[in-house]
């Protein structure tokens, strides 16, 4: 592999400085290094050199729905975005419940080569809920599955949460609930209940569906002396028990979504299923919980939940339209420009966010490290002055259910490198 020379790039939006990457490692960081003339080079002037980014929570949708996005094009979405590592949720069909599932996910990552897809295990046996998936032995297969979810659906019964806490607290894993109490959510829930859903006339999940188990499950995880992670909090009242957790030093983790983060119920008002997710968009003053939380560090990472879903399961009427959105090429410019351009951190808390604490949640060494001599050269440039507006049409992935289709934003993704290669470029190289 050829040596890599970045030149004049802002580290986490610091001082300017040159990174000499070799063999897919960082060699060198510093001004004016001397390197052959014939090697290859990025000019980085005016640019920021972060942490390639990492994603907790992706779908991927093979095996089972390759019609809506593949792990090849998902990768290519992931890279383009300026991610270096993705989590794939379980819930494929079939579901990622056994060793050979997640490894098959794993080896279809490595051929696509361009970002490291990490399998999520499900929970319990096709995430119908009763019976523990095989856990230990797909932590042990060569996927090393560390993060267990039946994400799509809520682990709801407090005895099957509770064994599984015990199980992956042998081997330092972590179970990632999608904190939904399907009892008080109802089976036909599509927006968030409030004023809004009973004017629109559709079923509703109130806050404390979410809340309620994320309670719960903080009681569980200090029980079991385990560790538990909030998948896409929504609401002030789940960021309130967040908190709640984290001050009693119960081992509880939490993300949320760019769309939780920017994006509002009141979208739903053309009743267009582009803005029909689970969990649902809530009201701005939940949105504004979720900011502070970030900020503040109650929140610990942003992770997509990009759920690409094929036309003819989105483009229904509200209610039967399946739940999900695109995610992963635009989340850094929706979180830069919503919390670093709105005042709410600087560029090495973003980086924090969505590269380190994600990395650090999943058990991801290669990722989230500081950009120092030693490193893997999993690295993101970003353009923190570029002004795009998003096309739907350009993505990388297979799907088109984009919430952001036409909104336009500041923070561009520049070049994504993943061991010292180039995976994706403005100058569209990989
Ligand atoms: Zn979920």
């Amino acid at each position: 592999m050829s040596d890599l020379l970045i030149t004049g790039a802002r580290l986490l939006g610091g001082e300017a400085n040159d990174v000499l990457v070799r063999e897919g490692t960082i060699a060198e960081v510093g001004r004016g290094l001397d390197v052959p003339a014939d090697t290859e080079t990025v000019d980085a002037d005016g640019l920021t050199l972060l942490p390639g980014l990492v994603d907790l929570h992706t779908h991927l949708r093979e095996p089972g729905r390759e019609d809506a996005e593949t792990i090849a094009s998902g990768a290519a979405a992931a890279a383009a975005g300026g991610f270096t590592a993705v989590l794939a949720m379980a819930n494929t069909n079939p579901v990622t419940d056994t060793a050979e599932a997640a490894e098959r996910v794993l080896d279809l990552g490595r051929d696509a080569g361009l970002v490291d897809v990490q399998p999520i295990g499900a929970v319990t046996k096709g995430l119908e809920g009763e019976e523990l998936a095989e856990l230990g032995l797909m932590h042990r297969s060569r996927a090393a599955v560390r993060v267990f979810s039946d994400d799509g659906r809520c682990v709801a019964d407090a005895r099957v949460m509770r064994r599984a806490l015990e199980y992956v607290r042998a081997f330092g894993g972590v179970v990632s609930q999608h904190s939904q109490d399907p009892d008080l959510a109802g089976p036909s829930a599509c927006c968030h209940e409030g004023e809004l859903s009973g004017r629109l006339g559709l079923p509703g999940w109130p806050a404390v569906a979410e809340s309620s188990i994320i309670a719960r499950d903080a009681q569980l995880a200090r029980h079991t002396s385990s560790r538990v992670h909030v998948a896409h909090v929504s609401t002030a009242e789940g960021v309130e028990v967040v908190r709640w957790a984290k001050a009693q030093g119960i081992a509880l983790t939490a993300e949320v979504t760019p769309h939780h983060l920017l994006l509002t119920q009141d979208l739903l008002s053309g009743y267009d299923p582009t803005f029909k997710v689970n969990p649902p968009l809530r009201p701005s003053e939940d949105v504004e919980a979720l900011r502070a939380a970030l900020a503040d560090g109650t929140i610990d990472a942003v992770a997509t939940d990009h759920a690409p879903h094929a036309r003819h399961d989105k483009e229904h009427a509200f209610v039967d339209a399946a739940f999900g959105m695109l995610g992963l090429e635009t989340a850094f410019a929706v979180v830069h420009d919503t919390m670093v351009r709105g005042g709410f951190m600087d560029l090495a808390t973003l980086a924090d966010r969505m590269s380190t604490a994600p990395a650090r949640i999943a058990g991801l060494r290669d990722h989230g490290g500081a950009i120092e001599a030693g490193a893997p050269a999993n690295l993101v440039l970003v353009d923190t002055e570029a002004n795009r507006t998003v096309d739907a049409a350009a993505s990388r992935s297979l799907s088109r259910n984009n919430p952001w289709h036409g909104r336009s934003l500041t923070g561009a993704v520049h070049t994504t490198i993943l061991r010292g290669r180039v995976t994706a470029s403005l100058q569209g190289t990989a």
